[in-house]
């Protein structure tokens, strides 16, 4: 049973890998929430140029959050609305970079509104310097070779070389 005051907030995405902008976001969301559920999503990770299956991803977010009670991960199927809703959670989280997220993230928020009224989406930016970030350059940059260690904690840039093999 979820407990009322315990306010509940989920971070959903495709975290892969979890990157600094990702982590900056997470412990933003601490000064809103009592517990912040950072959430896998299943669906819109089958790609082919995944890297990391989303257990994988799962286990890293842990590991990177490992010190911090408050915050969990786990991994969902179908709508976000009805995760929310299992978790007692009212409060949803994502972030924006550029005007170029605005768009999708937009017409998302409406739709998650429409599914459940008592659902917000609130939108955090990360300090400037994560501002360029996104997990699908992370993966690119570090496929042909070059250095990500400055975008990701340590744990994750060990697993990205053990699983490009370098
Ligand atoms: P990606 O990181 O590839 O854009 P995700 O699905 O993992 O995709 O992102 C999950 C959420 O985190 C989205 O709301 C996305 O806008 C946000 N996010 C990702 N990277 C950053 C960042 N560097 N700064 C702020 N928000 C971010």
């Amino acid at each position: 049973m979820s407990d009322p005051s315990v306010r509940v907030a989920v971070y959903p995405g495709s975290f892969d890998p979890i990157t600094r902008g990702h982590e900056d976001l997470v412990y933003r969301s601490l000064r809103l929430t009592d517990r912040l559920i950072v959430a896998v999503a299943h669906t819109a990770t089958q790609k082919k140029s995944a890297l990391f299956s989303v257990e994988d991803r799962v286990e890293l977010i842990r590991s990177v959050f490992a010190d911090e009670p408050r915050i969990e991960c786990t991994s969902f199927r179908g709508l976000l609305v009805d995760f929310c809703r299992q978790k007692g959670a009212d409060l949803v989280v994502r972030g924006l970079r550029a005007v170029s997220d605005f768009e999708y993230e937009f017409q998302m928020a409406q739709m998650n509104h429409e599914l459940s009224p008592g659902l917000e989406t609130v939108f955090l930016t990360p300090d400037v310097n994560y501002s360029f970030l996104s997990a699908s350059l992370v993966r690119e940059v570090a496929r042909l070779g070059g250095d990500v260690s400055a975008f990701v904690s340590p744990r994750v840039l060990a697993r990205m070389q053990e699983v490009l093999g370098r």
